[in-house]
């Protein structure tokens, strides 16, 4: 079956007077913008090599205002898209000339079931918070992207957030067990359920993960954990990236589960040590690890004792067990700010994001290496290793067509590598507009038509994040893998950089630039909260 081709339109400018006017009256005059100079805030998310800019924007305060939008929008047949705190780095948030739904205004924790370990929460409410308020009952919320302290559980859940300690604890879909949704028809839906699982399709697990193309969540219960009777973290440094990656298989393969297992290589090390964000790491490492282990006090320093065998056996150096909650807090923070360190080494950064088995690491961190070699570029691996989820970053300046042309065939190549190897194109920052030329090479065209079919039972007119996640132009014409240019085109990208792909600027990352124009209510990264692991913990 084949579904017909369907073409998003966008807000006419004649439109948008009395758009503005309408959706005014559900929210406050002041809580829409529709001025070009507002509205630029919103044309990037974490990738700001993408541009797109919003007809208009609109920031409900409360549910039911979110509800009336949703319906306004919905009886006039225009398209929408919604937005948290703009963290996402896969171009997911971009609204095209349609209108921008900004969620930061709804960020209430609305209960704390401290006896069923259960929050219920407005989708704007940023990450750390949650786990912020939890802390003085002993729980967190385990999820804990890197973006923690800006990004939103409604992001979180639009995206499947994963983040270092997933590994152990599972994906934001493992966290979330029920969720109120606005369609994109404007009604109403409960999916899951706090009470323990319903009959019926598993609408919870379809809508977490579906980047705000099925609507729009107006408020998640979410689990929240316990926090660990221990905690050990612990720094192994390596001479070479091929013995880090030995040794996290053999830690995995060992039976420890650790909490956390995380790769720096030299170049991202050298970078965050050079930053406000110096965390003690060795300089003249290769790569180093990041292990935590967690969980009962008995028999912890004994999985801390055989990671240290484990790792010194792979070739490590040395193998640092941090003595206090300060110095694994500054542990931590060498970690999550390495994207904005990154920033030191120039104006722009491709920030890439795939899953490889994780006994393939050693010969695709090898690939990646002769891959920047032969094309002349500098890349930065910072990732989840003992999810085997890469991010191989290239730092770059933009403004260097011969430059941007290196990086765009280099990170072409390493994902091509990545499916080679029976590895995926995203792990946790989702498909949006960056990986779209990426699906066909995964997926056949009954695979890529059933999502269509998926998408069009949640939202016919497909208007909810239109151009996202499916290749855009139709279910007949899958795009191939064209290299970036391509991508770009294929994105519709405009008044764009030379690179429109995933190239985010460095002063984003740093979460500085931004800053001033960030949306009301929204927090941003480094804005003061702990970057360490499970934030309050
Ligand atoms: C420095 C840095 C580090 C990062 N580290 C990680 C990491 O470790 N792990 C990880 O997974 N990601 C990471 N990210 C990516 C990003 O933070 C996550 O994807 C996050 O979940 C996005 O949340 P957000 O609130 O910023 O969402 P946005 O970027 O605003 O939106 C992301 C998507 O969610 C949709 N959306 C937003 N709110 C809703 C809602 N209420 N209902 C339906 N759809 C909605 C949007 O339409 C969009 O498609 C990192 C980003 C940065 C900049």
């Amino acid at each position: 079956m084949r579904l017909p081709e369907y073409s998003p339109q966008s807000v006419r400018p004649a439109d948008v007077a009395r758009l503005a006017t309408e959706l005014g009256a559900i929210v406050g005059a002041r809580h829409v913008r529709q001025r070009k100079s507002e509205l630029l805030a919103y044309e990037s998310d974490g990738l700001p090599g993408y541009r797109r800019r919003p007809r208009l924007a609109v920031f409900p305060g409360t549910r039911d205002e979110l509800v009336e939008i949703v319906r306004t929008l919905a009886s006039g047949g225009i398209p929408f898209v919604p937005r948290g705190a703009g963290t996402g780095l896969s171009g997911g948030a971009l609204a095209d000339d349609v209108v921008l739904i900004g969620l930061n205004r709804l960020n209430r924790i609305l209960h704390i079931d401290v006896d069923n370990r259960h929050a219920v929460v407005e989708p704007g409410v940023v990450n750390a918070l949650l786990t912020r308020e939890t802390t003085r009952f002993g729980l967190h919320y385990a999820p804990d992207p890197s973006s923690q302290t800006a990004c939103t559980i409604g992001g979180n859940v639009a995206e499947n957030a994963g983040g270092p300690h997933c590994l152990k604890y599972g994906v934001t879909l493992n966290h979330v067990i029920a969720a109120t949704v606005v369609l994109p028809d404007g009604q109403v839906a409960t999916l899951g359920s706090a009470d323990g699982e319903r009959e019926g399709y598993d609408l919870l697990g379809a809508f977490v993960g579906s980047e705000g193309c099925f609507g729009i969540a107006l408020d998640v219960t979410v689990r929240l954990t316990p926090d660990p009777e221990a905690v050990r973290t612990l720094l192994a440094d390596f001479t070479s990236v091929h013995d880090a990656a030995m040794a996290v298989s053999a830690i995995i393969a060992s039976g420890i589960l650790p909490a956390a297992l995380e790769l720096m290589d030299a170049p991202t090390i050298r970078a965050m040590e050079s930053s406000v964000y110096a965390a003690g790491y060795p300089t003249d490492a290769a790569a180093v690890l990041l292990i935590e282990v967690d969980g009962l006090a008995a028999g912890l320093d004994a999985d801390v004792g055989q990671i240290v065998r484990l790792s010194t056996a792979a070739g490590a150096r040395e193998v640092r067990v941090a003595s206090d909650a300060a110095e694994r807090a500054r542990l931590w923070q060498g970690r999550k700010k390495a994207f904005g360190a990154m920033g030191r080494l120039s104006p722009h950064l491709v920030v890439q994001d795939a899953v490889v088995p994780r006994t393939r690491l050693p010969e695709v961190l090898a690939r990646i290496h002769e891959i920047a070699e032969e094309h002349d570029v500098l890349v930065c691996n910072v990732f989840h290793a003992g999810d085997g989820n890469l991010h191989p970053n290239i730092p770059y300046d933009a403004a260097d067509p011969d430059m941007t042309a290196r990086v765009e065939a280099a990170m072409s190549a390493i994902m091509r590598v990545c499916i080679e190897v029976g590895g995926t194109i995203t792990g946790e920052h989702g498909v949006g507009l960056d990986k779209l030329p990426y699906m066909p090479l995964l997926f056949d065209e009954d695979t890529l038509d059933a999502m269509c079919r998926l998408r069009s039972v949640w939202d016919p007119e497909r208007r909810s994040n239109p151009g996202k996640v499916v290749p855009v132009r139709s279910c007949r014409e899958w795009s191939g893998l064209p290299g970036l240019s391509e991508v770009r085109k294929a994105a519709t990208v405009a008044a764009d950089g030379p690179v429109g792909r995933g190239g985010a600027t460095t002063a984003a990352m740093e979460g500085s630039a931004g800053r001033e124009a960030a949306p009301p209510g929204a927090a941003r990264v480094g804005d003061g909260l702990a970057g360490s692991g499970h934030g309050g913990r």
